[in-house]
């Protein structure tokens, strides 16, 4: 019969899931900024982003209102690795007339309490941060700040909704500092929810849900993508949200669930139409929905025989803690016959059970509806984070939950049920809202020191406008002593003659081969130019390795391995016999006497073979090609990639006379003024100067901005002291600087909770590529989670979020101080055409510059501040050492018949 009368009670596993579904919408209704005005759930921003991570230590105070008592609390935390702390609390009465009274008392009344505990623990004299557990829903701007929305529970203060709580606090807390001595500072403001995850995830770091069935309400927060957070600043991270779920069904949305009795109820409540949901759900709400089904029942005749008695008829007089007792099955139907004897109902047996039937189904429906909402948000975390399956913990405190004898175990099952891809532990929090405002403290307080930690250590690489000005002054000082003759022997930037004089003029043609030796790979090319209305160019190639003992080997086998790629590329094009004109891509700095001569002046990059520098690298091409004696080529022009690069643009935009190259290593060319370049005979048209910037610095020029990281990265390398500009601009060394930081800041504890794995140690793991990922701003922080495990560095999100403020600290710099360079040189070149404005196309290459997400936007912003005068245009080069080094033997070869004729 009661089962019949309760029909609309008992909710299916299909309507559970609806009423999930329906949750899930208004979660993100809540979230969405053009929704959430009209949203029923809040879904309030706590600015709680993360959790505790064991490193927190310190004294804390904290005072939680809006729970079931008013208390105090002190706690300790040690960061001693076993997660420990200590609470001490104090409880203080809420007397009517202060919580109902104005809100000036309300808060002297708080203050006075605060004093009385610190009295009491002997705190009085010290500076303490105080954690402000105020479990009412508030729109917060940030953590010490929140806005009263609306008073729930049995809360009706005066003079408080629409202001901030924090301020009022401080203010009554101000008042007392005048008469005693103290000094609280109120760091934090928390709701209960989230001071229950707080403290729940201190002892289990997977907590990431707080909930709250308790005595005086209901309510869930959860940790959510900021990316899905409109109403806060930011893509980065998680923040709690205080989804406020109480008011779910304020719109109707679960009007086809209630019943006439949660009508009734609703009806003589404190605040009818407001907090449906809770009025489903909720411990103050459960006893009084028993007493009207009763009373129902009983005038109906079901019941003690049709009579009413007047305790029935009284609202309140069915409480939780009866509906509690009633449905200890294990003591039979004794509880329950001594409650009704207490309203004066003369139970029956019959009534007995019935009257025990009716409490659960009331409180299993509650269970059921808190199961489904919890069940939503469990689903979300895991799309959120992409998952399949989902481990994850959920920190519960309240009265209902921990004293009802069915209600956890039901409500546990259920959810189980409804989400079956998570695995969930339910984690009981121990004086949860109280022990996680402190939490709360605790974790602000260890984030705004390590936030200046973090921001001390990449300081360094802020660069100002001032700077960056200084620093194309100094390259452009650098530039103009490697121009002139009593200065240039000793330059640290070289500025290398090329002898290449023009860039193409589209009469070009022929077949020619090109080698590319000095990038990250080794290749041969087969390359034919077309001139006229065909006007084309197609290319052929092929990539060899060069293991690192031959990049490191003595310069023979060097050149024997290129001979031997060569070799099978003749082979492999099926033109051993044709004797080609070659043009010899070699990007390390060469001194160069005429176009098919160059001195190698030392190796950069990962090169190292032996008895090269000093010689002739076109020389110890030829006698390799003799020593192998198979076929002959023609060696017309040994070029840098940078002068290919240039030349490769050059063929499409006349207006191209600089060359740069952003990949492995950093290095500029550009079309110089004969007479400006000393060492070369002649005053006649221009010149390419490979410039060989990469030293610039060398001579500690530089040295101011160098940071204690570029300092290791250099003693790391093969060619220490050598090449400074180099290590902090290419793509060969920003890996290792963002190794070198992220090794300091773990080893500060800052990062990897303070363990420097095996693969951090390692050098060279973190390629330049992986910045670029990292980077990007399509990715999530979870994919540069998985990009840094897949490095082997067990992140957490914090982790990840340090990672890629770093890295883009690195690449920023690295970009800037290129811009600085390139500026100098516009500029130069601006000044030798004697003009206002310079109009000028630089051709670039390098996969630095072309695959990093920011790099080429802030060089071009950097060229654009420093040099406005100049109207810089940057064209992608495809395949500059190639290609370029064809049109250069081209070029040369033309010139070479001319002068022949
Ligand atoms: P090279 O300069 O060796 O001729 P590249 O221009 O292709 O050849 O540059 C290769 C270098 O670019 C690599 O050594 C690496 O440092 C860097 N690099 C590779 N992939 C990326 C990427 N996705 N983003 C940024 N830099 C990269
Ligand atoms: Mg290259």
């Amino acid at each position: 019969q009661v089962d019949r009368y309760l029909y609309h009670m008992r909710l299916s596993d299909d309507v559970l899931l609806d009423v999930m579904a329906r949750f899930q919408a208004e979660m993100v209704k809540g979230l969405g900024r053009d929704t959430n005005p009209t949203a029923t759930v809040k879904m309030l921003p706590s600015f709680v982003r993360s959790l505790p991570d064991g490193s927190e230590k310190g004294d804390f105070l904290a005072v939680d209102l809006g729970g079931s008592q008013f208390r105090a609390h002190q706690v300790k935390v040690f960061d001693d690795g076993k997660q420990s702390s200590q609470l001490e609390s104090k409880f203080y009465p809420t007397p009517k007339e202060v919580i109902q009274g104005n809100g000036a008392e309300l808060f002297d009344y708080v203050a006075d309490c605060l004093l009385d505990f610190m009295e009491t623990k002997n705190l009085k004299h010290k500076k303490l941060p105080l954690g402000f557990t105020f479990s009412f829903p508030c729109r917060q701007t940030k953590l010490e700040e929140g806005v009263l929305l609306a008073w729930t529970k049995h809360f009706k203060v005066r003079g408080v909704q629409d202001t901030d709580v924090v301020s009022t606090l401080r203010k009554a807390l101000q008042k007392h500092k005048a008469s005693f001595d103290i000094d609280i500072d109120v760091l934090a403001l928390v709701n209960d929810t989230v001071g229950t995850m707080m403290t729940c995830g201190y002892d289990d770091q997977r907590c990431e849900v707080g909930l709250i069935i308790g005595r005086t309400g209901t309510n869930a927060c959860y940790m959510e993508e900021m990316r899905h957070i409109d109403l806060v600043e930011g893509d980065e991270g998680r923040m709690c949200i205080n989804t406020e779920w109480g008011a779910f069904g304020d719109d109707g949305a679960l009007d086809d669930l209630r019943t006439e009795f949660d009508r009734e109820l609703d009806l003589g409540s404190l605040n009818p139409g407001k907090q449906l949901f809770e009025k489903m759900i909720s411990s103050l709400y459960l006893g009084e929905l028993v007493r009207l089904i009763l009373l129902k029942m009983t005038k109906e005749g079901l019941l003690f025989n049709g009579k009413v008695s007047t305790a029935l008829l009284t609202k309140g007089k069915i409480e939780m803690q009866h509906v509690s007792a009633m449905e200890k099955y294990k003591e039979g139907l004794s509880n329950t016959k001594e409650i009704l004897t207490e309203l004066n109902l003369f139970p029956s047996e019959e009534d007995c059970i019935a009257v025990q039937h009716v409490c659960t189904i009331v409180s299993f429906r509650s269970a059921n509806l808190c199961a489904a909402t919890l069940a939503a948000i469990l689903t979300r975390l895991r799309e959120n984070k992409k998952l399949l399956r989902m481990r994850t913990t959920v920190g519960i405190d309240g009265g209902l939950y921990k004293t009802h004898p069915q209600y956890a175990k039901r409500l546990h099952k259920v959810v189980r049920r409804l989400v079956p891809t998570c695995d969930v532990r339910f984690l009981l929090s121990v004086s949860g809202s109280g022990k996680g405002a402190a939490m709360v403290t605790a974790v602000a307080y260890r984030l705004a020191a390590q936030r200046k930690q973090i921001d001390a250590a990449l300081a360094p690489f802020l660069l100002s406008l001032e700077t960056l000005r200084e620093v194309k002054n100094k390259m452009r000082t650098e530039l103009e002593y490697g121009l002139k003759r009593e200065t240039q022997a000793s330059a640290t930037v070289k500025m290398l003659p090329t002898y290449v004089c023009g860039t193409p003029d589209g009469t070009e043609k022929g077949k020619f081969l090109a080698l590319d030796l000095g990038g990250t790979n080794f290749r041969v090319l087969l390359v034919k130019i077309r001139s006229g209305r065909r006007r084309s160019v197609q290319m052929y190639n092929k990539i060899f390795a060069i293991p690192l003992e031959i990049m490191q080997g003595t310069g023979e086998e060097l050149f024997d391995h290129i001979v031997q790629c060569i070799a099978d590329f003749l082979e492999y094009m099926g033109i051993k016999g044709a004797r080609l004109p070659l043009g010899f891509t070699f990007s390390f700095p060469c001194r160069q006497a005429s176009i098919d001569k160059g001195t190698l002046v030392g190796w950069t990059k990962g090169f190292k073979a032996t008895d090269c520098e000093g010689e002739d690298v076109v020389d110890m091409l030829r006698e390799a090609i003799r020593r192998r004696n198979e076929f002959d080529l023609d060696i017309v022009a040994v070029v840098n990639d940078t002068v290919g690069t240039m030349m490769t643009c050059g063929y499409e935009d006349p207006n191209c006379e600089i060359g740069l190259i952003a990949g492995t290593g950093s290095n500029v060319c550009y079309m110089e003024d004969m007479k400006n370049i000393e060492i070369v005979e002649g005053n006649e048209g221009k010149m390419c100067i490979n410039t060989e910037w990469g030293g610039f610095g060398d001579n500690g020029c530089i040295d101011n901005i160098r940071t204690q990281y570029d300092k290791e990265v250099d003693e790391g390398s093969l060619n220490p002291g050598k090449q400074r500009y180099e290590k902090m601009t290419s793509g060969m060394y920003l890996g290792e600087i963002v190794r070198q930081i992220l090794i300091d800041l773990t080893k500060q504890g800052l990062l990897f909770r303070g363990q420097i794995s095996e693969s951090l140690r390692k050098r060279g793991i973190f390629e330049t590529k992986f910045l670029s990922q990292i980077e990007s701003d399509r990715l999530a922080l979870l994919q540069v989670r998985r990009i840094l495990q897949q490095l082997g560095l067990d992140s957490t999100c914090e982790d990840s979020i340090i990672v890629k403020e770093v890295c883009g600290a690195v690449s920023k710099r690295a970009a800037q101080l290129c811009g600085a360079g390139l500026a100098a040189i516009v500029e130069k070149k601006r000044e030798n055409r004697g003009v206002e404005y310079l109009q000028i196309t630089v051709g670039v290459d390098g996969t630095l510059y072309k695959l990093h997400p920011h790099f080429s936007r802030v060089l071009r912003e950097t060229v654009k501040e420093l040099a406005p005068q100049c109207d810089v245009t940057f064209m992608l080069s495809e395949d500059g050492s190639g290609k370029g080094a064809a049109l250069i033997t081209a070029v040369a070869k033309r010139l070479h018949n001319v002068g022949q004729k």
